[in-house]
Order: structure tokens, then sequence, then C-alpha cells
């Protein structure tokens, strides 16, 4: 593995998330202040396999710690699982002379990193970009933040209508393996039930709890839904109540893609600078293949084949709150 790093390229892979504009400012200026020369790869792993790859300067990314999305896009590639189309990419890194990348992405795309560095030598550093907060090694992923607060800001709204007409409201958020949106945007919002992938669903408690408040004329319901809970989502769960409970008014809304928009929150921005400068440091310390992380407010290095196979496990004391508040 190389001995000194001198050129940089970063990515970013997966689905977007907002603050990967703020990570890749964070990676472009670092390396920059180290004399490193960094370049930007289109599409992630895609536009190393198409040679869609740029250098950057400074001012590449002013202007751009604000906004949503990501200037790099994103995209996911087939072909990078391959290893003709891994030895393609690396070819165009080989002829720039690129010898480190800083992927930013979910899980998935640390597989493509590692697999990528394991072949040809070439350190990789992962910076958890994702809105499901799923990565073990890490308190925080860019982006969940922003698109909690864009689903609590969309429930506020909904329970808002639900009261002026007594109305039951099944909400889905995002959310096709992990529940962590549900929980969060659940509790801050005061829903009386949340559905999540990681527990089973009990459709049976569900119906009774509803039943049973409207028997107590409690006037707001809220059922958040992740859209991987095993009864099949927001439409899903809203049909079964309105069958069994057909005396509540029962309305859905699916959030779907406007919480991976908008502006990134402050914490978002924050956390992506932080995680894209030490990836640039880890990679000047020759501390490679590993997975920048904040755990406790402190930097969290795990190796790449770690964050790979660990998921973030759900606490059972959140589970214990939802139910002693929705009560
Ligand atoms: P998100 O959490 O938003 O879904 P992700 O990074 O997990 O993001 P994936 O679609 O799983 O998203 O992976 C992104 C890309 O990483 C894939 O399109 C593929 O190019 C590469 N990749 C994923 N798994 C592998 C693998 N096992 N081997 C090689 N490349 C992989």
């Amino acid at each position: 593995m190389a001995t000194k790093v001198t050129k940089i390229g970063v990515l970013t892979s997966g689905g977007d998330s907002p603050g990967m504009n703020a990570a890749i400012r964070a990676v472009v200026r670092t390396g920059i202040y180290h004399e490193l020369e960094v370049y930007g790869v289109m599409r992630g792993y895609s536009g190393m396999i198409d040679d869609d790859i740029f250098r950057m300067e400074s001012r590449s990314v002013a202007n751009i710690i604000q906004r949503g999305g990501t200037i790099l896009k994103c995209a996911r590639s087939d072909e990078f699982r391959e290893p003709a189309g891994r030895a393609k990419a690396y070819e165009n890194l080989k002829k720039r002379g690129i010898d480190a990348l800083v992927v930013i992405g979910g899980d998935g795309s640390f597989k493509g990193a590692q697999k990528f560095s394991n072949e040809f030598d070439i350190p990789c550093i992962g910076l958890p970009g994702t809105i499901d907060k799923d990565i073990a090694g890490t308190d925080f992923t860019i982006g969940f933040d922003t698109a909690v607060n864009t689903a609590v800001e969309a429930i506020d709204k909904i329970r808002d209508t639900a009261d002026a007409h007594d109305r039951l409201f099944v909400v889905e958020v995002m959310g096709r393996d992990a529940g962590y949106i549900a929980l969060h945007s659940g509790i801050a919002t005061g829903a009386e039930n949340i559905l999540i992938p990681e527990t089973k669903t009990n459709i049976d408690e569900l119906i009774a709890s509803l039943g049973e408040k409207e028997k107590r004329r409690k006037l707001v319901n809220l059922v958040v839904v992740a859209e991987g809970d095993e009864f099949g989502g927001g439409n899903e769960i809203a049909r079964i109540v309105k069958k069994r409970l057909p005396n509540i008014d029962t309305r859905v809304c699916i959030l779907g893609h406007i919480q991976r928009g908008g502006a990134p929150t402050c914490l978002d921005r924050l956390i992506a600078s932080r995680m894209g400068y030490h990836a640039v440091e880890s990679l000047m310390q020759g501390r490679y293949n590993v997975m920048v992380g904040i755990v406790n407010n402190k930097l969290h290095y795990t190796p790449l084949d770690h964050a790979i196979k660990a998921k973030q496990k759900l606490s059972n004391q959140w589970l214990k709150i939802v139910k002693i508040l929705a009560s």
C-alpha cells in the first residue's frame, strides 16, 4: 500500500444524503491544505469506470456547504461489482496517479471500496453518508439529521389537519431496512404507534391500541411506519386499519423523497465537515481502509471490513420510551 499519498479522489455513492456537499468541500480543502492534488469522481463508481474524473480546486467547492444533493452526483454501478469493471476504474485512476480514495456513501459503497483496495492496493477511507443511520461505529451519519427533521416538520403539519378532523393518519417515512427515521421522527412528533423493520409488528396489538384510543375519544392519532416494515408500509397498514376499524376516519401520507432533499441542518454540516477533514488527516497519518465516525463526540475509526458487516442496533430504551409516552 502507498506509503505517502499525493493525489486523492473523492466520490459520493449509493443514495444521496444532505450534507454530502459539506463533506466533499472538507475533503477538497483539507487535501489542498496538505498540498495534495484532489480529483472529483462523478456519479460514484460509474464515473471511475467511465473516466468522468476532474481536478478540483478550492473554488470548485465554493458556495456548496448549504446545498442538499451532491455536486458529484450519486449513482449505483453494477459494473463495479464485477472484477472487469473495477479493473477499468483502476486504470483511470492509475493514469492520473491517484493513489487514494475517499468514498462517501453507505455500507454497499464501503463493500466496493474494500474490494477495490484489496485488489489494487489503493488506500480508501469511508465516510458514512446515508439518511438511514444504520451504520455501526458512528453516532451520526451524514444526512440523517436533515432527513429526520424534514420528516418531523411534515408530520407536525399532518398532526394539525388530523386534529382538525379527528382523523387517524398513517405516515410512511423512509427506511427500507432501518427504522431510525421512523423511530426518531415518531417520538419527536408524539406518534402513538411507530412501526419499524427491526421489531416484529403485532397488527392485533396495533388495532387494539387504536380501538381503545377511539373509545377514549383520544383526538389525534398518528401512526408512523418505516417503508420497510414487514407489513409493507403506509398503504398496507392503512388498508388493514380501515378494514378492522371502519369507524375511524383513516388517511395515509407517504413522505417519500422530500426526506432526501433540502439544505442540510447545522448538525449535518458540522459532522460532514469534521468527518471530511479527518478523512484526509487519516490518509496523511497512514491510517488506511477505515470508516471515519464520531462516537461520544470523539473521532472513531472502524476498519472498513467491520463497517460492512456490523449494523447499528436500535436501543431497547428507545422502544420502551415509545410505549410509555404513547399511552
Ligand atoms: P445507501 O445506504 O444509500 O443504499 P449504499 O452505499 O449502501 O448506499 P449500494 O447501492 O448498496 O448503496 O452500493 C453503492 C454501490 O457500491 C453499488 O452500486 C456498487 O457499485 C458498489 N457495491 C456495493 N456492493 C458491492 C460489492 N459487494 N462489490 C463491489 N461493489 C459493490
